[in-house]
């Protein structure tokens, strides 16, 4: 009998430290090495990628029977190996949901209801094992491409309904075909690994997870376009993505699978970069620019890279899950990933769950997917039980879609026409008691922190769009603020020369559409006072409130009974540990 252990080695494991379980594993199956023997029984343990569920990490799958352990911690390696020894199942360690346990990860909600095609092999191989890659289908799909000419290949994209999957949602066929048609000796082929949306990190995964399948979708786009050389542009925050992806570069050179004349028909090889982690640097022209090693800044377009692109030569970019999806399109055919999508849009969607959601990390799901399967079905709802209101999707550029709407498909067209986006992926849920003006204003303020700064509309357009949103959110504006904020957003909007000083007002819109009650409230509403976890039950607020609202046991925390409260604020005028909030 053997049991294979597969532990993830991904970044979110590695924080919950998944490293420290594998080698206490290690050690422990050493130490006893000599009662697996006797009982027949054999073990292997293997380093794998994100398995997905990275708010429950650390994760291991246990092989053959696929039973998947949660929240490991050192203590418990001691019951992992016993129950290996007697063929049991360590209950304590099952994942569970409303007081139920759940063995098979298939049978996990969190995985049942996902479709996992891109995801496929994260968290099943070793990352750099190139015979596991080869053995679960890697190279299928650019041996397939190689067997038709290059405009076979961008008809076969075409007709897949790949869309670009970094934002922006631009057919990648279209885009492959403009660098193909361009008149030049010398093209490039970019990977934009540049994923800086706060609560995105699907990109970082797949290169941490599943290299050898970004680098095939490369590989195929530069049979296609006539691209000898390409680029990978990582940010240097990833460090474990930009190690791997080098590692799998180099393997897959030795093995030539990169370099001159491969498989006799293409010659191509990579060199991976590393940004400083600018969000701005997403774009694509500060992107070329960067790359070049200038300022990463962008530029008024056109020309388009297509045209004019690093060192002025024509240059396409994608998305690592673009190039992901490619891989997957030749894999499996045109026709099975455009049927997985919608009729504007083939394939599937990765997204990031984060806030406040049970079960939180990367999943996937077919494109047109409603967005409440993926909060209820797969991420079991609100984590604190509170109703959830809102999510923020597609990062700071992106927009709300409020709890009314979360019958909503998840798709490009469906969320733009809500002023939403897909962007790359990320979600974020809110719950009843979450403060919308504040997530704009974190976002504003990360936008005014990242503005390249070349134009004015943006660099002091969005400083001034974020101290409005805070004089709202301190009860010291008034409607002509929300005048000034709407003309400004509209300014700032039609004025600046990319996407970030474009696309900043799209959270502050959306917010106005649907929680204009919250913008009211603080401009016309009274100060909400309430006593937070930091009250030591001094009493000294309750024998200070003039109308005896405030209620509470000597050295116990206290409450404010809204129903009294006039708000005169002299709690939080009196109380000496800041354990007064006002909202
Ligand atoms: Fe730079 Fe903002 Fe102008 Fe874009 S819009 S070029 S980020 S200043």
């Amino acid at each position: 009998m053997k049991y294979t252990l597969r532990i993830c080695g991904a970044t979110a494991c590695r924080a919950s430290d998944s490293l420290a379980v594998m080698d206490k594993l290690k050690q422990l199956i050493e130490e006893r090495k000599q009662e697996f023997s006797d009982k027949g029984i054999d073990v292997e343990i293997k380093e794998v990628g994100c398995i997905g569920l990275c708010g429950k990490g650390p994760l291991m799958v246990v092989e053959p029977c696929s039973i998947l352990y949660t929240n490991l911690k050192v203590k418990d390696v001691e019951t992992i190996v016993d129950s290996l020894l007697n063929h049991r199942v360590a209950e304590n360690l099952l994942y569970k949901r409303d007081n139920q346990s759940f063995e098979k990860i298939n049978d996990v909600p969190y995985y049942k209801y996902q479709d996992r095609f891109l995801l496929r092999r994260c968290g099943v191989i070793e990352p750099l094992s190139l015979r596991e890659y080869i053995e679960n289908d890697g190279f299928k799909g650019l041996k397939r491409a190689l067997e038709l000419n290059p405009e076979e290949v961008i008809n076969e994209l075409l007709k897949s309904k790949l869309r670009g999957r970094g934002g922006a949602g631009f057919p990648t066929g279209l885009k492959w075909k403009f660098l193909r048609q361009a008149q030049s000796d010398v093209k490039f082929l970019v990977c934009n690994a540049d994923e800086g949306d706060p609560g995105a990190f699907m990109d970082r995964s797949l290169l941490e997870s599943d290299p050898f399948a970004v680098i095939e979708g490369m590989l195929i786009g530069a049979y296609a376009t006539g691209a000898k050389k390409g680029f990978i542009y990582v940010r240097e925050e990833y460090p474990l993505a930009s190690q791997r992806i080098k590692q799998a570069i180099k393997i897959l050179r030795e093995n030539g699978y990169l370099g001159e004349n491969i498989f006799n028909k293409v010659s191509f090889d990579i060199k991976v970069v590393e940004g400083a982690g600018a969000f701005v640097c997403g774009e694509e022209t500060a992107l070329i620019k960067s790359i070049e090693g200038k300022r990463g800044q962008p530029r008024v377009r056109p020309p388009y890279p297509a045209e004019r692109g690093i060192l002025g030569k024509p240059t396409n970019i994608n998305n690592v899950k673009t190039y992901a999806s490619v891989t997957l399109i030749f894999e499996k055919g045109a026709e099975f990933f455009a049927n997985l999508g919608t009729e504007n849009s083939g394939g599937t969607v990765v997204l990031c769950l984060s806030g406040d959601l049970e079960d939180t990390g990367i999943i996937e799901v077919k494109m047109g997917t409603p967005l409440k399967t993926v909060l209820y079905d797969i991420a079991g709802g609100s984590r604190s039980k509170k109703e959830l209101k809102a999510v923020q999707i597609g990062g700071p550029l992106g927009g709300l879609v409020p709890k009314e709407l979360f019958d909503i498909a998840l798709d490009y067209d469906s969320l733009k026409e809500i002023g939403s986006m897909l962007g790359s992926g990320g979600l974020i849920a809110l719950n009843q008691d979450d403060s919308i003006l504040k997530l704009v204003s974190f976002f504003l303020d990360f936008l005014r922190l990242e503005s390249c700064g070349q134009c004015t509309p943006c660099r002091e357009g969005v400083v001034q769009l974020k101290k409005i949103i805070d004089r709202i959110i301190n009860h010291n504006a008034n409607y002509e603020d929300l005048d000034l904020l709407n003309k400004l957003s509209d300014y700032v909007k039609n004025n600046s020369l990319c996407g970030l000083g474009q696309g900043t007002p799209n959270v502050i819109e959306s917010s106005l559409r649907f929680f204009i009650n919250e913008y009211e409230q603080k401009i016309s509403g009274p100060v909400i006072y309430t006593i937070t976890d930091a009250c030591i039950g001094c009493h000294v607020c309750a024998m200070n409130c003039p109308v005896q609202a405030i209620e509470g046991q000597p050295k116990e925390k206290h409450f404010i009974d809204q129903s009294k409260c006039i708000h005169c604020g002299k709690c939080f005028e009196v109380c000496k540990f800041n354990a007064i909030t006002k909202d």
